[in-house]
């Protein structure tokens, strides 16, 4: 534990009730996850095998990207295909081999099937199979599931993680293996600071190239930097590598945390890590405060949707001083998030999965000052005078470990100030001295 975060006054919220809600999840679906993970494997391309929707949700997620050679693609299921009128494993050997020959830097392909390809059984895992037989060994072809039936869009990366795990090759060395995709100066940052600690070899988990190939047994020590990889986690420990329990490396007392635990496993005293990370812990602080200014006092109620509510909440609750109302999350994968819900004070709701009426209701009750939600709430809840900040972009955007702590704080703050602004802006000032 940090010096300047004591353990919260009661037990915390590893015991505390959880509501679970039943209703339809209304979240982006899985293959979000490709705009994200295309940039972390430089030599994967992903195929999607959808429908004309799936390739619009792509576009639309992408912006306005242009590639020069782009990494993501929709193999479009034609009527034909969904009623079962056309060979779609002949047609998927075909775009699969087309793009292989136009595309040499391709090493990884990841056919990544869609609510389409579900409904029709189409057997992903039987077509990547095939494929890997007949281009390996120049390229590795895997399969995942993006579709949005029943999943949340930080699914999609969770999913592309574990179809990784059954191929890397057995290894007993002790080594720290990081899980999850961060952009690349962050990752950097990591992998800087656990050096300096003295922890190492560390790998990563997607590493950037097919080619940085790695291998994973007993003496594999795992930590995650996000708390949606469940399926990851299990795959891994599957293959007798061991998880190492800690908050997510999310502020200056999340970071710190995460440190020390894998400083602990590595025989390495907390000391060493408080030593190393001084200067970035000042400067942590230094930024949280800054942005932190206008959250203090502030309730704010997380809708479910990036899976990211829980260390976030920690991290707003006693970073920036905030309260919590009610934090919502897709699934609760009680393990992960342990160590996360001993720090979070008793109090807020906590709920699993979605009923978003009902939820609705709950926050029109709560009136927070701050509400996480999906793109789709966003505009309508804005409309009814309450502030909101999208979920997604929480993604998107570098908040891991120190350097960018400040900038997770300010992704809060932004709203507020923003409504602040508006409530006194230039217009309404000289309305008023009128
Ligand atoms: S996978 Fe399903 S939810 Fe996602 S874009 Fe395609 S049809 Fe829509």
């Amino acid at each position: 534990m940090t010096d300047r975060f004591a353990p919260p006054a009661t037990a915390g919220c590893r015991t505390a009730p959880v509501l679970k809600e039943r209703g339809q999840h209304e979240v982006f679906c899985g293959l979000t996850g490709i705009i994200w993970l295309h940039r972390k494997m430089q030599d994967a391309f992903f195929l999607v095998v959808g429908s004309r929707t799936c390739a619009h949700l792509l576009q639309s997620a992408a912006g306005v990207m242009i590639f020069a050679e782009p990494r993501f693609a929709t193999a479009i299921l034609e009527e034909t295909d969904l009623a079962g009128l056309a060979d779609a494993q002949d047609e998927l050997d075909r775009v699969a081999s087309e793009l292989l020959a136009r595309r040499p830097d391709i090493r990884q392909l990841f056919l990544v099937g869609s609510c389409p390809s579900e409904v029709i059984k189409l057997d992903l895992a039987k077509a990547a199979e095939r494929l890997s037989a007949a281009h390996a060994p120049n390229v590795r072809v895997l399969n995942y599931s993006g579709s949005g039936i029943e999943t949340t869009f930080t699914q999609g990366e969770d999913a592309c993680l574990a179809a990784m795990v059954p191929s890397l090759p057995e290894a007993t060395a002790e080594e720290l293996l990081i899980v999850g995709a961060l952009p690349d100066v962050v990752e950097a940052q990591a992998l800087d600071l656990l050096e300096r600690i003295g922890v190492g070899p560390v790998r990563v988990l997607p590493a950037p190239r097919a080619s940085d190939q790695f291998g994973v047994g007993p003496g594999t020590r795992i930590a995650l930097v996000q708390p949606f990889l469940g399926d990851t986690l299990a795959a891994l420990e599957r293959r007798g590598a061991c998880h190492i329990a800690a908050p997510l490396p999310f502020g200056e007392e999340g970071t710190t945390l995460w440190l020390k635990a894998i400083a602990a496993e590595f025989g390495i005293a907390p000391s060493v890590v408080d030593t190393v990370t001084e200067a970035p812990r000042a400067r942590a602080r230094k930024a949280v405060a800054q942005a932190a200014d206008i959250l203090r006092g502030k309730r704010i109620f997380l809708f479910p949707d990036s899976q990211l509510e829980i260390p976030l909440a920690r991290f707003l609750t006693r970073e920036c001083g905030m309260e919590a109302v009610e934090i919502g999350t897709p699934f609760l994968h009680r393990r992960i998030m342990a160590p996360e819900l001993d720090l979070l004070a008793e109090g807020p709701v906590i709920s699993e999965g979605q009923d978003v009426d009902k939820q609705l209701a709950r926050l029109r009750a709560a009136r927070p000052d701050l509400t996480v939600c999906g793109l789709g709430l966003a505009n309508p809840l804005e409309a009814e005078g309450l502030t909101t900040k999208w979920a997604i972009e929480l993604v998107f955007t570098p908040v891991h470990f120190y350097e960018q702590a400040g900038d997770l704080a300010g992704l809060f703050s932004r709203p507020l100030r923003r409504r602040d602004t508006l409530k006194v802006g230039p217009h309404d000032a000289a309305l008023a001295s009128s």
